[in-house]
């Protein structure tokens, strides 16, 4: 049974496509390869009520991981917080372990010469405000902890919005939870690139390959023009072991190249496979 995890990604620039969600890629890519499956990725804006009622209905569906990106900063604007402890009907409170971290951030920023007086305003304390019974992440780069509570049999993490420091903050204190939920599943993936026939003759044969292959998933990527098909085929697989992952794409790989180039095409197969078929 695959592990379930959600990614609520929160921010109006978002919504008004002033920025690329980068970050709903880089988590899924991260979780699929630690061999959990997102099964759900919403956007919404920095609205308080939306966010607790997204969150609600995430909760509904049992993820066992839940991960939030954006809102965590001092701006009025940055909300998720407050979304969530309303969603869980907890109060919003000064976390000592937060508060001591951003205290920390700004006395190292004084010394940096990055602000001129150590001062812990209503805004920056704002950051250490976290919903009852969560644990504070550090955050290695910015200032803006990540954070980390328990609903029922869901962890809810909650991310920054900045790329760097929301990567940051999972590689090192989530990835660990989340490789522990997954319990060693692996995640295995590869491509061919065929020539020279066109995507709606290989759909028959990718048919019957998944049909023979059930746990491996077959995604064709068309790529090319009209008058010159290129298509790349993207075999994945989440296994128990990397070995029965690496034998059952080396195996449906190598039945889907014969049925394309029977059809007449061309197919380039990646040389790791090649070697291991
Ligand atoms: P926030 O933490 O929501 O204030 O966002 C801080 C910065 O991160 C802003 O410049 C956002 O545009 C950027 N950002 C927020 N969410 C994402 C996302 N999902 N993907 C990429 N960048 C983002
Ligand atoms: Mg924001």
């Amino acid at each position: 049974m695959p592990i379930h995890a959600e990614l609520l990604c929160v921010g109006n620039e978002l919504l008004i496509g002033k920025t690329l969600n980068t970050n709903a890629q880089w988590l899924a890519k991260r979780l699929t390869t630690l061999g959990l499956e997102v099964k759900r990725i919403t956007t919404i804006g920095d609205n308080i009520e939306e966010i607790a009622e997204t969150l609600k209905e995430a909760l509904q569906r049992k993820p066992k991981i839940l991960i939030t990106t954006g809102g965590l900063g001092p701006t009025f604007d940055d909300k998720t917080l407050e979304g969530i402890a309303k969603a869980l009907n907890r109060s919003l409170e000064i976390n000592q372990e937060a508060y001591k971290m951003v205290e920390e951030k700004y006395r190292t920023y004084v010394k940096e010469g990055k602000i001129e007086k150590f001062e812990l305003t209503p805004h920056r304390v704002k950051m250490a405000k976290l919903p009852e019974d969560s644990k504070p992440l550090p955050n290695p780069i910015g200032t803006a902890p990540g954070v980390l509570l328990r609903h029922k049999d869901t962890l809810i993490i909650a991310l920054p919005g900045v790329p760097s420091e929301m990567k940051a903050i999972f590689d090192e204190s989530v990835a660990a939870l989340v490789r522990k939920q997954a319990q060693n599943v692996t995640f295995f993936e590869t491509s061919i690139y065929v020539d020279g026939i066109v995507e709606s003759e290989i759909a028959p044969l990718i048919d019957e390959v998944m049909r023979d292959n059930p746990y491996v998933y077959i995604k064709s990527h068309p790529k090319g023009v009209k008058k010159k098909p290129h298509i790349e085929i993207h075999l994945s697989t989440t296994a128990k072991d990397s070995t029965t992952a690496k034998k059952r794409i080396t195996k449906t790989l190598m039945q889907i190249s014969d049925l394309i180039r029977v059809k007449g095409g061309k197919t380039r197969v990646p040389k790791r496979v090649k070697q291991e078929g």
